[in-house]
């Protein structure tokens, strides 16, 4: 049985700050935000960006490599590290939300989906997922878990929390691969007796790392973190908590308030080929006409390399004739600015000031 050490250095009410272990020795400070690289890069840059940018941790989607190029040329590559040239810390997704938004056929068997790349019929089941998964050899893979989109009717939650713990059963009994972590998944939506009931199930089995999936998908922030305590209440203290596809700054912080360790999403790089800027005073919207001659760096807070060089007025001008590297270094920028707010999350909570954290965080995003 491999697993995540977690080493917890410091707590602010249920917040946590530490450091994470994968099997294969790698280390990452705690509370982690991973950037999505969804078909094997973070859209416009490579890996020695990423070291550069001071990432950590990052998170591959099973969905997208299954079907390009496919599993088998991952492996025969040498795996994910090798294939994409980062050598960092890696995680993979089961391919099930993606595969879950595309009104899949769903058995009890499995799920099966048409690729939105060549309409080709694909199937995965909760074992198909782990060996694809060994096939692409992150340090950590997911189970094939039933998400189901909010609002549904309470019977379909039920039955996925239901499938999912059948599901996380059979995936545990099939997962070989000692250099690599399999963590279980919390589904339940936002009823908080499902959340505690998939919970205790998932960790009755047994994992690596326990991941809380099914939020953030369009329910208020006032139903999500309620879910969310509920599920984390029942997490053990000495395994990785992972809120799933949670990146914006209340988010973060009200999910590391509740106790959770790891973040992934695409909000970050999404918002940075748009033009949409995180900054210390909120978001900009570098299209508006108001930045043409604006002289000022994206956010004069910030020191990442981007900052230091150029110019909101340039950065836009790159923007608005589709010239690649606007969006490329809005990405690098954002990216950074995230990696620097969750920094500043786990500073709060090592001087116990995360509730002034929390307070600030909301009156600039909230
Ligand atoms: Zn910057």
């Amino acid at each position: 049985m491999t697993t995540v050490d977690i080493t917890i250095e410091a707590t602010d009410g249920d917040a946590r700050v530490g450091h994470a272990c994968t099997p294969s020795g790698h280390v990452v400070a705690t509370p982690c935000f991973m950037p999505v690289g969804t078909r094997g890069a973070i859209r416009g840059l490579d890996a020695d960006d990423l070291r550069a940018l001071g990432v950590e941790m990052v998170l591959a989607n099973t969905y997208h490599l299954m079907l390009k190029p496919g599993a088998d040329v991952v492996e025969a590559a040498g795996g994910l590290h090798r294939f994409t040239g980062w050598n960092g810390p890696m995680l993979t997704d089961s391919g099930g939300f993606q595969v879950f938004s595309l009104r899949p056929k769903v058995d009890d068997d499995g799920v099966s989906f048409r690729s939105a790349y060549d309409g080709g019929t694909h199937r995965l089941t909760p074992e198909g997922a782990v060996r694809i998964q060994e096939q692409l050899g992150a340090d950590i893979q997911m189970v094939l878990d039933v998400c189901p989109p909010l609002p549904s009717a309470a019977s379909v939650v039920r039955s996925a929390v239901d499938r999912t713990a059948v599901w996380a059963a059979r995936a545990k009994a099939v997962h070989r691969r000692s250099d690599q972590a399999l963590f279980g998944i919390v589904q339940g939506g936002v009823d908080e007796a499902l959340r505690v009931d998939s919970a205790e199930r998932t960790v009755a089995i047994g994992f690596d790392g326990y991941a809380i999936g099914g939020l953030s998908v369009g329910e208020r922030r006032d139903e999500m973190v309620p879910a969310l305590r509920a599920a984390v209440g029942v997490l053990p203290a000495d395994r990785v908590r992972y809120l799933m596809g949670v990146g914006d700054p209340v988010g973060l912080v009200e999910a590391v308030a509740a106790g959770v360790d790891l973040f992934d999403c695409v909000l970050p790089t999404r918002h940075g080929r748009h033009g949409t800027v995180l900054t210390d005073a909120g978001r900009l919207n570098l299209r508006n006409a108001r930045f043409a001659a604006d002289d000022r760096p994206l956010d004069p807070e910030c020191s990442c390399r981007v900052c230091q060089r150029w110019s909101r007025a340039y950065l836009r001008h790159l923007l608005s004739v589709r010239e690649p590297t606007g969006p490329r270094l809005v990405t690098v920028h954002n990216v950074a600015w995230t990696l620097r707010f969750v920094e500043a999350i786990r500073d709060a909570v090592r001087a116990g000031r995360l509730a002034t954290f929390r307070q600030d965080t909301t009156a600039i995003w909230g």
